[in-house]
């Protein structure tokens, strides 16, 4: 067997692994399967080529696009390396040249689609060649909680069986901590190893604010970056031009983008955005596929993203240089009621709704950690590490509260009016408001009417936030979004379990104002 090193260095040019890389080549070599997490760019391919070259039998690469497994094998060619490569895309002719020369052994890895590879003709003729090692790439395919699902994917599960004596390695950019898990049960049945590494971007400094006045605070994050390129992302076309126009008025060089706006306007927006010096892209997600300028400053996002996946892939935009760059989010109750309803309004398969609800669970927590941030986002990923330093909570530590009683007083107003009511309605009843609706059904008699006099709106608004997100209350968004009790938090109401939320600054003028309201 010929040595790893030796080879990344003679055959593929590179002064030699990097980190991470080394790990997995030994796993692989060692005969152990192997999930390696790794974000795009890192160098997954790199991580079975080497082994593929090392071992006796021939390595079968499964990948889910006709166009990446071309691209691949030509970047192997360049290298002196023969691949083959078996799709529809091309002749009939050309496919049994190409395997032609994977039975003869010039050939030592194929890329094919797991459609091909699982047909039975496919299968026993793959039995006879032996294989050493199977790769799938964009694992989490095979897992319905991923991203992006495929049913051809699943077959491959098969392979575990089938193949005894292969090494199984499975590689991916996207996968949470259940995917993992399912992806391993599936191709590993369960015996290999994890290996997560490399999501970490230390130096995006990263900060989480709730939303209070947004023109406000992405005023004040904006104000010293007036030389700077960055993205302001926001949910909405509307939204988008209308921040644009704000910043323009401000003196800003801003720009929208959009997929409202007509293709020439966008692509000349884009042009200005990657050639000159400090310009503001306000923009939709439509924004930041293939987007490489190295020397984005920051990212603002105006609205809570879809989820973890979605937000790490948008800060990841920043600072490509690796040079000091910041990433911040606003996020209020409107933002999370809308993703909520954006879910519920996506098809009808109600195991995927259920998933994508917990997907943003996670992005909730993130958003109402008082620990450091980047733990909370790398844990995400799977991967572990310490405080950094480098974040909003790391660097003014939130203070934390008990607020057990607050809570009971929030969970008894939700329950007592029938969990059929949003926060608006809650927060009137545990400050004693007579609106019309409270007197038209007899809230203004319950127990816990008034209750939570002593307290501002802008408190009792966050406080039932971080409820949500702490998961002790869920939207109900086929009851209109009306509050409900989780299980947590009927423990919370029955004294079995405490709550403590982070310290909430209300603004003075917000009290004034609603004193004089
Ligand atoms: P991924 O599949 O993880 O997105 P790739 O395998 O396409 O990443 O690799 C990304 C880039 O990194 C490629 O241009 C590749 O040539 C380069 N690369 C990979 N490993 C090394 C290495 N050890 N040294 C230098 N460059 C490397
Ligand atoms: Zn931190």
């Amino acid at each position: 067997m010929s040595d790893p090193e030796d080879i990344v260095k003679s055959v593929f040019g590179f002064a030699g692994f990097r980190p991470g890389q080394r790990e997995i080549v030994d796993r692989l070599l060692g005969g152990v399967n192997t999930l390696t997490v790794m974000p795009t760019g890192a160098g997954k391919s790199l991580c079975y080529q080497v082994p593929a070259l090392c071992l006796d039998g021939p390595t079968v690469v499964i990948s889910p696009l006709v166009a990446l497994m071309d691209d691949q094998v030509a970047g192997l060619r360049a290298n002196g390396i023969d691949a083959a490569c078996l799709h529809s895309g091309q002749s009939r002719d050309r496919n049994v040249e190409e395997w032609l020369r994977l039975r003869d052994g010039s050939a030592k890895i194929v890329y094919m689609a797991p459609e091909r590879l699982m047909t039975d003709r496919m299968m026993a003729a793959m039995e006879k060649l032996n294989p050493a090692l199977f790769v799938v790439d964009e694992a989490h395919c095979i897992s319905k909680w991923g991203a992006s699902f495929r049913p051809e994917y699943e077959m491959l599960s098969a392979l575990p069986d089938r193949f005894p004596n292969a090494v199984m390695a499975a590689f991916t950019a996207t996968a949470d901590a259940a995917t993992q898990r399912d992806i391993a049960d599936k191709l590993f049945r369960g015996r290999g190893d994890t290996v997560v590494h490399g999501f970490d971007r230390p130096n995006l400094m990263l900060a989480v604010q709730p939303k209070t006045n947004w023109r406000k605070q992405l005023g004040a994050f904006l104000a010293d970056r007036r030389d700077q390129a960055g993205i302001v992302y926001c949910l909405s076309r509307r939204l988008t031009d209308e921040v644009a126009e704000l910043l323009k008025n401000d003196g800003y060089r801003a720009l929208p983008y959009h997929a409202g706006l007509p293709p020439e306007v966008r692509k000349e927006n884009q042009e200005i955005f990657m050639s000159e010096d400090a310009v503001v892209m306000v923009a939709t997600i439509a924004f930041g596929m293939g987007i490489d300028k190295p020397d984005i400053r920051y990212v603002f996002h105006l609205n809570l993203p879809g989820s973890m996946e979605a937000y790490y892939q948008e800060i990841g935009r920043a600072g490509r240089d690796g040079a000091p760059s910041e990433v911040a989010m606003l996020y209020g109750l409107d933002d999370i009621r809308l993703r909520r309803q954006f879910i519920e309004q996506d098809g009808e398969d109600t195991d995927h709704k259920r998933r994508e609800h917990k997907r943003l669970d996670a992005l909730l927590a993130y958003c109402e950690t008082t620990q450091c941030r980047r733990v909370s986002l790398l844990s995400y990923f799977g991967e572990e590490s310490g405080p950094c330093g480098n974040c909003d909570t790391c660097l003014d530590p939130p203070e934390v509260i008990d607020g057990t009683r607050e809570a009971q007083m929030l969970l008894s107003a939700v329950l007592r009016t029938g969990e059929s009511f949003g926060a608006a309605h809650i927060i009137d009843v545990l400050r004693g408001a007579r609106t019309v609706k409270i007197e038209e059904r007899g809230h203004d008699t319950l127990p816990t009417f008034g209750v939570g006099e002593a307290q501002s709106k802008p408190f009792w608004q966050a406080f039932i936030r971080q409820a949500i997100a702490g998961g002790y209350l869920s939207i109900n968004i086929e009851g209109f979004g009306g509050l409900q009790l989780t299980r947590k938090g009927r423990d919370v109401l029955n004294g079995h379990e405490a709550f403590s939320y982070r310290a909430i600054p209300v603004a003075k003028e917000k009290k004034k104002a609603e004193r004089q309201a």
